[in-house]
């Protein structure tokens, strides 16, 4: 297979970093005089990031970042790209690299985390009747695919994970915790906070679902659907030998797997949605959003005040029609 001209880059370590501002402001330099695109964060306790650039502009990245022994083992997860991943390059300093923002002193994950498994551990440990999966990641990630059988928390942002997990708590007392999230950044510090809990067989996805797909022996078994990610590729496949479609169209419930936001500028929801549905509704995931005068879906698409008028006819019909029956 011919090679791809671009590399997607996925990293992060946690490791002491004494000035991350100062770090920052080298680093975003150094990444562009590199042309490298994409979004790093860097705080006292390490550096997480994402970027995208040709095959060469990526390797020179990766050896200069070996070649510090902060950075000497950090792994990189690589995925070949036709271009790049983002539009820009940032290098933002951080309070933490990725936030619980719990009441209490937050979890040091260089102190505190949960055993590592790697993905053929992890793919036996997903057989064990006895060991209870849970994702770490927000449910619209977890909507458009996830381990077989996982939990999905109801939160949509990181930081609501602890209270979630307190609030069914008793789902996971006694049992063997299998917890994952993309590139494993976030469980290294969620894995430790439920250690602190008291929670005593904590288990993480070493390397992430990202790794898990891209093992020679595992080949992403038992993963269903797609993994978001955090770039403009919005999903990437996981699972080797076969695709099972997770994701529902918003409107409809049928498989579907095509994230966009909603065109109300101001609510931007993110919504599955075939090609088919997201023109009916004209873009909008409720009435408001399909209303909204600065509706970009409507623009994108030239639809005139006519149409669009009679398009939202059609589907307050539509919508009455079905709700009767
Ligand atoms: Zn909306």
């Amino acid at each position: 297979m011919e090679q791809a001209p671009y590399r997607v880059l996925l990293f992060y370590k946690y490791v002491d970093i004494d000035s991350p501002e100062e770090f920052a402001q080298e680093h975003v330099e150094f990444c562009k005089s590199n042309h490298l695109k994409g979004r790093i964060l860097v705080a006292t306790e390490g550096i997480n990031g994402t970027v995208s650039g040709t095959y060469e502009d990526t390797q020179t990245y990766i050896d200069a970042m070996r070649a510090d022994e902060r950075f000497a083992d950090m792994a990189f997860k690589i995925d070949e790209s036709e271009g790049h991943a983002f539009k820009k390059m940032h290098v933002r300093p951080r309070p933490e690299l990725v936030t619980l923002r719990l009441n209490e002193e937050d979890v040091d994950p260089r102190q505190t985390t949960g055993n590592y498994l790697t993905p053929e551990e992890w793919h036996e440990q997903l057989q064990n009747p006895d060991a209870i999966v849970l994702d770490a990641r927000n449910k619209y990630e977890y909507d458009l695919g996830h381990f077989r059988g996982a939990i999905r928390p109801d939160i949509d942002s990181f930081k609501e994970l602890p209270q979630w997990l307190k609030e069914n708590k008793e789902k996971f007392e006694g049992k063997k915790i299998l917890t994952y999230c993309t590139g494993g950044v976030r469980c290294e510090k969620f894995s430790g906070w439920l250690v602190d809990q008291g929670f005593d067989d904590v288990n993480q996805l070493h390397g992430g679902i990202v790794t898990y797909g891209k093992d020679p022996n595992v080949k992403g078994k038992m993963w269903d659907g797609q993994c978001y990610v955090f770039d403009e590729r919005i999903s990437v496949p996981v699972n080797q030998e076969e695709h099972v479609v997770v994701g529902r169209d918003y409107y409809t419930g049928e498989p579907c797997e095509r994230y966009v936001n909603c065109a109300n500028p101001e609510c931007n929801k993110q919504i599955i949605v075939s090609e088919e549905t997201e023109r009916f509704y004209v873009g909008g995931c409720s009435d408001e959003c399909r209303k909204h005068p600065r509706n970009r879906y409507v623009t994108r698409n030239n639809i005139s005040v006519e149409e669009w008028d009679k398009q939202l006819q059609i589907i307050d019909e539509h919508l009455a029609a079905t709700s009767n029956r």
